[in-house]
């Protein structure tokens, strides 16, 4: 099957998609982007997506392209074009088409790229076992609250990560502090049983991921701690898990090569990972 993306009104074969050279999203990576999960067919959390758009936006300064509704329509029916039902849908929105000048163009007119592709699910052993993650400075900008396409520290940290053999890059700031993952958010259980990740800020993306997992751990009545916490708390911790709308949760058991406790998936994080993807069941049968 051929794959469908929608540039700008019209699907086109992706092979056959194309945005203008002078497009800001390609001058200066002066756009936003959203990633949402497709489970059986239907967007997972896709208002609170939506809504994490339209802040993002608003930090820009960038119009919307069209309603929420409209938006909504476009990506239903990019899912359904590609056949996708378990993947993800990928939505990005540029700042337009202008001659390239560092300073916003006067009537600029939102660029909408759509794409979506199922995802084969994630191999059996890194739930098992867990994956391996490094660490890298946090070399990025003060806004990282924005979902910008902005993205070569986050590139350059997962290079890190692949060249080393692992799955994600944890980013630690100048202070040893750790931030989030290059494209996920951070999570550990201390030593007595806390749940622990760090609360909204300039320093990292409100993962939507993130959102849905403080809620399931409040239900779930696990204790739960909203703070920063060191490297060494990581490293110290009885589990360490990352979480983003490709990942769900993931045990991570290893930190530049040593294990983390005693290198297996923690019993909270396989709990949480378990009841997100109920999460996630739901929404799909409530759509059905
Ligand atoms: N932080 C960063 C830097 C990310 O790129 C992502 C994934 N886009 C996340 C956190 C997790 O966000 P979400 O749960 O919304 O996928």
């Amino acid at each position: 099957m051929s794959r469908i993306a929608y540039v700008n009104g019209r699907y086109v074969p992706h092979s056959q998609a194309r945005v203008h050279i002078d497009d800001r999203g390609y001058q200066f990576a002066d756009g936003i982007y959203e990633v949402c999960a497709v489970c059986d067919g239907t967007m997972v959390d896709d208002d609170p997506h939506l809504d994490r758009l339209d802040r993002s936006l608003r930090e820009m300064r960038m119009e919307a392209p069209m309603s929420r509704a409209a938006l909504k329509v476009v990506m239903y029916e990019t899912i359904r074009r590609n056949l996708v039902k378990d993947g993800i849908v990928y939505l990005q929105l540029t700042r337009g088409v202008a001659p390239r000048d560092h300073a916003f163009p006067k009537n600029p007119k939102t660029q909408v790229v759509v794409t979506a592709r199922n995802v084969k699910p994630h191999p059996a052993a890194y739930v098992e076992e867990g994956v391996k993650a490094v660490t890298a400075p946090d070399i990025r900008w003060g806004r990282c609250d924005i979902k910008t396409i902005s993205l070569l520290p986050n590139c350059i940290a997962k290079q890190a990560a692949r060249e080393n053999g692992a799955y994600e890059a944890i980013l630690v700031d100048e202070k040893g502090v750790v931030t989030e993952g290059s494209s996920s958010n951070a999570w550990i259980v201390t030593q007595d049983g806390k749940l622990v990740t760090r609360a909204p800020s300039n320093e990292i993306l409100n993962g939507i991921t993130r959102l849905a997992i403080i809620e399931i751990a409040r239900r779930e009545g696990v204790p739960f701690e909203e703070r920063a916490f060191t490297l060494e708390e990581m490293r110290r911790a009885r589990e360490a898990f990352v979480t983003s709308a490709s990942s769900f949760a993931m045990p991570v058991t290893q930190l530049d090569d040593k294990p983390i406790a005693n290198g297996k998936p923690g019993t909270i994080a396989l709990r949480i990972r378990e009841a997100y993807f109920r999460h996630m069941a739901a929404q799909a049968e409530a759509a059905a």
